[in-house]
């Protein structure tokens, strides 16, 4: 696992991780394997230079091309939604950025199916989880409207940008007591969903309130 990596991690860096592990426990995450992961993982190694003196604040930030590293407890609040819902067995990711999220989602799941629509971002993400020694994951460049049928069926999936409504084949592509976790809708906020998938059907659950960027057609 990369967690043995990071001994050399500055005292700096820890201490600002442990303030924002504080942080986000006190916002309602109470898993401690999810608050340990985020202990460990270093966030500054996914942002640019200029902003790693912020990559402990519990904010979105920049990562080019228009679109956001996710904030940390947005992270570990899906994270904990899916790991607190039933097995992490396979996992597919839309919307991977720059890898933190899927770098925390490969602490639990036997392997992770990343998909990213930016090919500059396809390139950081695999180079950030290489430098990491994160070794489950699989990344592919691709829409991810249409999930990854190659993989099918996948026991979760986690999408960190937001549709206007719930796309079809990521329904499909859910294993029988899969969960599907995402933003749904446009403007500002979305609402943060959870579906379950049983012998019979779907099940949907409203969780939150949340901000993301849009679920965009097409690759660039
Ligand atoms: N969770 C990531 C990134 C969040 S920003 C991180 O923390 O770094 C949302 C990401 O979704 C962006 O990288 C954007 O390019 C990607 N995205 C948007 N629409 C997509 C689509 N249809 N398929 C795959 N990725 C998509």
């Amino acid at each position: 696992m990369y967690v043995s990596k990071m001994a050399g991690i500055g005292m700096t860096s820890q201490r600002a991780r442990n303030r924002l592990v504080e942080k986000i426990r006190s916002m309602g995450i109470t898993n401690e394997k999810i608050l340990e992961v985020m202990r460990v993982t270093p966030r500054h190694y996914f942002l640019e230079e200029a902003l790693a003196s912020r990559a402990y604040d519990n904010t979105a930030l920049p990562i080019g091309y228009g679109q956001t590293i996710s904030q940390p407890y947005i992270v570990a609040s899906m994270t904990q939604i899916l790991c607190e819902s039933g097995p992490m067995g396979r996992v597919l990711e839309i919307g991977s950025g720059c890898g933190y999220q899927t770098a925390v989602l490969a602490a639990f799941s036997e392997k992770v199916f990343a998909v990213e629509r930016i090919q500059a971002l396809v390139k950081r993400l695999r180079a950030n989880l290489y430098e990491l020694k994160v070794p489950n994951v699989k990344v592919k460049h691709s829409d991810g409207f249409n999930g990854w049928s190659e993989h099918a069926p996948f026991d979760a999936i986690l999408v960190a940008a937001a549709p206007v409504g719930i796309p079809e084949k990521l329904l499909e592509q859910l294993a029988v007591g899969g969960r599907l976790v995402l933003p749904v809708g446009t403007g500002r906020s979305q609402e943060l969903r959870l579906i379950k998938k049983s012998g019979t059907g779907f099940k949907e659950h409203v969780m939150d309130e949340v901000s993301f960027v849009p679920l965009l057609d097409g690759i660039e």
